[in-house]
C-alpha cells in the first residue's frame, strides 16, 4: 500500500471545524488505499502566543525551557485530532517527536535532526492505525525536549517520510501550493505547477516561508517529492522535486522578500590585509550567519564594511563589531534594521543575461534605491528600505511577467 505523510499547518488545524476536517480527509485518503502518517503544528497563532507569554514573564527565557513551552502547542493538536478521528472509526495514536523517535543534537529553539527511529510509528502502521506526530520537536541526545526552530513542522513530516520510506510528503496549508510571489503580497501571483529543489532552497531561504528551507534541504539530500497544497480546497498544488532536464527554464521563477534581515556598518576600517577576517571570524565564533557584505576603499584607505544579519542576530552582531573597533582601528559601528530583502529566482538566470540590468531598471523606474546586492547562479537580491520592500515586489513581479 502507498504510505503518505500529510503535515497540516497551524491554520489547517486552527479551531475545532478545521480539525474534523483534516480528520475527514485523513479518513479519505485511508478509504483511497493509503497508509498515512500526519504531522500537525499548533493550532493557528498558538505558537506565537506562548513565545509572547515566555517574554511577558521572563527577561531570560533558558532555551530548554522555552523548548518545552514551545512544545506543548503541537501536543494538543495531535491529541485532538485523534480524537476527532476516533469519531470516524480511525484508529489513531498520537506521538510526541520523542515518542516518534526523532533525536536531535542539543541546540535548544534550533535543533537538528540527527536520527529518526519511527520503530512505533511502524508499529502503528502495520497494526492498521494512523500515527499523528507532533511537529516541530524532538528529544535530544541528553534526553531534553527540543524544537526545530520556527515552521519546523515541515522538517518534521520530510524526516518522517525520509525515514520511513514514504511515496509522498504532503504538506497542506493555507494557500494551494506555491507561487511565484507571496499571494498576500501580490494577488494576481500564480502558482507553480511544479519547483526544482534547487529553486525552492533559494525561495525557502530568501523569505517564502511557505516551506521551511530545512524541511527543502532534507527533502533534496534524501529524495522525497512533496506536494505543497490547500487544506481548505483540497485541491492538486505544487510538486517539488528534481529538476526536470526536459523542461525550458523560467529566466525568473519566483521574487521573494524578507523583512526579518537587519544592516551593520563598520565605519572607516583602515584597508589592511586580515581585519575583514578578524571580524567576521569573531561573528562565526558567536554563531552568526552572515548573509551579504559590501566593502568598497575610498580614497583615503580606509573602508566601510556593511553586512547583512538575521534581525535576531543583530544585538550580538553589534556587540561583536563595537568590540573589535578599537583594535582594528576603526571609527564606529552602526546598525539599521529597516531593511529587507528583495530576491529574484529562476534556474534560467544561468542562461539569460539582462536579468540583472532589467531587475535594477524596475527599482530606479519605482524610485526605488539599492543599498547591496548580492547574487547566486540562480538568485539576485536586492536590500532596499523596509517600507518600499512591497512596492519593489509587486514591481519586479510585474517587469518579469510573472502574473
Ligand atoms: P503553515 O502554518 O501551513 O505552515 P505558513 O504560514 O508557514 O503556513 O506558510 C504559508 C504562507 O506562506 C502563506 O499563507 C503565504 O502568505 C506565505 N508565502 C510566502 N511566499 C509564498 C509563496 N511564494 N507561495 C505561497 N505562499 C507563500
Ligand atoms: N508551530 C511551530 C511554529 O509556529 C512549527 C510550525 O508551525 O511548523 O513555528
Ligand atoms: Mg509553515
Amino acid at each position: 500500500m502507498p504510505l503518505v505523510v500529510q503535515k497540516f499547518g497551524g491554520t489547517s488545524v486552527a479551531d475545532a471545524e478545521r480539525i474534523r476536517a483534516v480528520a475527514d480527509h485523513v479518513a479519505r485518503s485511508r478509504r483511497d488505499g493509503n497508509d498515512v502518517v500526519v504531522v500537525v503544528s499548533a493550532m493557528g497563532k498558538t505558537t506565537d502566543e506562548l513565545v509572547r507569554l515566555a517574554a511577558d514573564v521572563s527577561a531570560t527565557q533558558p532555551a530548554r525551557e522555552v523548548d518545552m513551552l514551545l512544545s506543548a502547542g503541537e501536543r494538543i493538536s495531535m491529541a485532538l485530532l485523534c480524537m476527532a478521528l476516533a469519531d470516524l472509526g480511525v484508529p489513531a495514536t498520537s506521538f510526541t517527536g520523542s515518542q516518534a523517535g526523532i533525536v536531535t543534537d542539543e541546540v535548544h529553539t534550533r535543533a537538528k535532526i540527527l536520527e529518526v527511529k519511527g520503530d512505533r510509528l511502524r508499529l502503528t502502521l502495520a497494526a492498521g492505525g494512523v500515527p499523528v506526530v507532533a511537529g516541530f520537536q524532538g528529544v535530544s541526545t541528553a534526553n531534553d525536549v527540543t524544537t526545530l526552530g520556527r515552521g519546523g513542522s515541515d522538517t518534521t513530516a520530510v524526516a518522517l517520510a525520509a525515514a520511513l520510506g514514504a511515496d509522498a510528503c504532503e504538506i497542506y496549508t493555507d494557500v494551494p501550493g506555491v507561487f511565484t510571489s507571496d499571494p498576500r503580497i501580490v494577488p494576481e501571483a500564480r502558482r507553480l505547477p511544479r519547483v526544482s529543489f534547487e529553486e525552492m532552497l533559494e525561495i525557502a531561504a530568501t523569505g517564502g516561508r511557505v516551506l521551511a528551507l530545512r524541511s527543502v534541504e532534507f527533502a533534496r539530500n534524501h529524495h522525497v517529492p512533496l506536494h505543497v497544497r490547500s487544506s481548505f480546497t483540497w485541491e492538486p498544488g505544487t510538486w517539488v522535486g528534481e529538476e526536470d532536464p526536459e523542461m525550458e527554464q523560467a529566466m525568473v521563477t519566483a521574487v521573494t522578500h524578507d523583512l526579518s534581515e537587519a544592516k551593520v556598518t563598520v565605519t572607516r576600517v583602515p584597508d589592511r590585509p586580515g581585519l575583514a577576517a578578524r571580524l567576521f571570524r569573531a561573528l562565526a565564533d558567536r554563531n552568526v550567519n552572515v548573509d551579504m557584505i559590501v566593502q568598497n576603499t575610498s580614497t583615503d584607505g580606509t573602508t566601510d564594511i556593511s553586512f547583512t544579519v538575521p534581525g535576531a542576530d543583530l544585538a550580538v552582531s553589534a556587540e561583536v563589531a563595537a568590540g573589535l573597533v578599537p583594535e582594528i582601528g576603526a571609527t564606529g559601528v552602526t546598525t539599521d534594521d529597516q531593511v529587507a530583502r528583495v530576491s529574484l529566482i529562476g534556474a534560467g538566470m544561468k542562461t539569460h543575461p539582462g536579468v540583472t540590468a532589467r531587475t535594477f531598471e524596475t527599482l530606479a523606474a519605482e524610485g526605488i534605491n539599492i543599498e547591496m546586492i548580492s547574487t547566486s547562479s540562480i538568485r539576485i537580491s536586492c536590500m532596499v528600505r523596509a517600507d518600499r520592500a512591497e512596492a519593489a515586489v509587486q514591481a519586479l513581479h510585474a517587469a518579469f511577467e510573472l502574473a
